[in-house]
């Protein structure tokens, strides 16, 4: 028998249980570690609440969950209440599925103003993290500058621009509802400081933005390159640039239609953001590419706003005891590898990047070097042992049974179209089992 452990039970951990499973069937027992009480990690708290079609894939994990050599242990830290080498002494591997749910700083003068958001906390406050229940975003302004151009920069722009109906249906939690709803903002400004070439962002979710209820996307037509230099870009950032044009062919009218403008603003770099207490205006330096980099002009204009939030990408929290890339912001790891017995898959491995489905070529992946590296049979005590752990340390553990308990009396209180409305805090998820 091989007992493994895999720490977060998003994506990345499930698609590394299937591939246990698929690898050693009846002969492997799997327990699938997660801080909070409650499962699936990215697709829980950071995918958008209205993007529901994404998060069917948890149908999937279930699958998993739900088989005889795969247990759910829930609200248990590890490197607080279960350090790795405690772990590695009861399994014969552990593997680290945490992801990256850390904001990467955006490390320029008066970022700690108040009102001034990384993306982690501000996705994590709207879509109910306990951590970030209580972040309290300020939506009494005219202005937000979203920074980055990335797929989360959109996320953060359409929620910021939705209409109560546009959130039918989606999971959004009332606290950001409420706040929402009651939000003054009527600018909202896409910050880059490359061009629209070097758009990390994806067409179907960049197209979303032309279909808003009171909201107008708006890209200055002097801003993009010329059309014939498209034909030289991969074609999925090709189809993203369409669209970009796309939004700079709607008419002033049109614009002037609608309350809420989507501003793409390329070429501008954030140098510094300026207020007494919360912030007031970012202030700007215009940048031009070359080779692909983006380079200070001198040439810098203030922008004025009084909400900033930033999705310039992610970091992995780091373990006590597991080597750390600094610079990266993920474990030091060869391939997945951090040392023998010890591994990491998904963004905790190779950073926050690609898709849901991504992750399951990382979980074969890992799997399979598992596999080439424990080649006699066990003598750890997997589970049993760890359960023996948690009952001398007292540790409340939610298990899937409980999970599911939870998933119900969250759907039992949804409002009317809504899936679930969740609990956002870490002892009502715990009452709800109870
Ligand atoms: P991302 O795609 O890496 O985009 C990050 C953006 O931040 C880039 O435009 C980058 O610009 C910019 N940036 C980084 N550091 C900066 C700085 N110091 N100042 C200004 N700008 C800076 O990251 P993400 O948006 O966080 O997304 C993470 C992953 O999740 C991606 O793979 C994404 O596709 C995925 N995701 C997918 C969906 C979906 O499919 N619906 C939704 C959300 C997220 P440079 O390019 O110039 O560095």
């Amino acid at each position: 028998m091989l007992h493994i452990a895999i720490i977060g039970s998003g994506p990345a951990g499930y698609y590394t249980a299937e591939a246990a499973q698929k690898q050693w069937g009846d002969n492997v027992r799997v327990d699938i570690f997660d801080m909070l009480p409650v499962p699936y990690g990215l697709i829980r708290f950071g995918v958008a609440p209205d993007h529901q079609s994404i998060k069917g894939v948890v149908r999937r994990y279930e699958q998993t969950a739900l088989s005889e050599n795969v247990r759910f242990v829930g609200n248990v830290k590890v490197g607080q209440d279960v350090s790795v080498d405690e772990l590695l002494t009861l399994y014969d591997a552990v593997v680290l599925a945490t992801g990256a749910p850390r904001d990467r700083q955006l490390g320029i003068p008066g970022d700690h103003l108040g009102n001034v958001h990384g993306s982690a906390a501000f996705v994590g406050w709207y879509n109910g993290h306990p951590e970030f229940t209580a972040l309290d975003p300020d939506l009494s302004g005219h202005t937000a500058v979203v920074i980055g151009m990335g797929n989360v920069a959109l996320d953060v722009a359409r929620i910021l621009a939705k209409t109560g109906d546009e959130f039918a249906g989606s999971d959004i939690v009332k606290h950001a509802l409420d706040r929402l709803m009651a939000s003054n903002i009527r600018r909202i400004i896409i910050l880059g400081r490359r061009g629209p070439h070097q758009i990390m962002m994806t067409p179907k979710e960049l197209g979303e933005l032309g279909h808003l209820s009171r909201a107008t996307p708006w890209v200055d037509p002097r801003d993009l390159p010329d059309q014939a230099d498209d034909a030289l870009l991969e074609p999925g950032i090709r189809k993203s640039v369409t669209q970009l044009r796309s939004f700079a062919a709607i008419s002033e009218s049109r614009r002037a239609e609608l309350p809420l403008e989507i501003e793409f603003d390329f070429f501008a770099s954030p140098r510094a953001l300026l207020g007494t207490g919360k912030v007031e205006a970012l202030e700007v330096e215009r940048t031009r590419i070359e080779a692909g980099r983006a380079i200070g002009t001198g040439e810098s204009y203030l922008i004025q706003a009084s909400l900033i939030v930033s999705c310039i990408g992610y970091q992995t929290t780091p373990i006590a005891g597991v080597p750390f890339d600094e610079r990266a912001g993920r474990f030091a790891n060869d391939e997945g590898r951090i040392l023998t017995g010890l591994y990491c898959v998904g963004w905790a491995r190779r950073g926050p990047s690609g898709t849901i489905g991504t992750n399951r070529p990382d979980g074969f992946g890992v799997v399979e070097m598992i596999a080439e590296d424990i080649t006699s049979a066990s003598s750890k005590q997997g589970g049993r042992g760890f359960d023996a752990l948690a009952g001398a340390r007292k540790l409340n553990v939610v298990t899937f049974q409980d999970w599911k308990k939870i998933e119900v009396a969250e759907a039992s209180r949804a409002r009317d179209g809504a899936p679930r409305e969740k609990f956002v805090d870490v002892a009502e998820m715990i009452h709800a089992r109870d």
